[in-house]
């Protein structure tokens, strides 16, 4: 055990911040609501709304 911490997603990103679709109004409210719960440090409430956006079905294998 050498204690390195394997991700089970590798993005090759600091931080995975799933891209919206362009033309997604509901992605363009969870990004605007993730940028408000970065701001004031809600970091669980950022987690969640990364979920929404990567799990959102609309746009899916795009
Ligand atoms: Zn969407």
């Amino acid at each position: 055990m050498s204690g390195s911490l394997t991700p089970p997603v590798q993005l090759g990103e600091p931080r995975p911040a799933p891209k919206p679709a362009a033309e997604c109004d509901i992605c363009q409210v969870l990004v605007n609501e993730r940028q408000l719960a970065e701001a004031r440090g809600d970091k669980s409430k950022v987690a969640d709304l990364n979920i929404e956006l990567r799990n959102h079905p609309e746009h899916e294998g795009q």
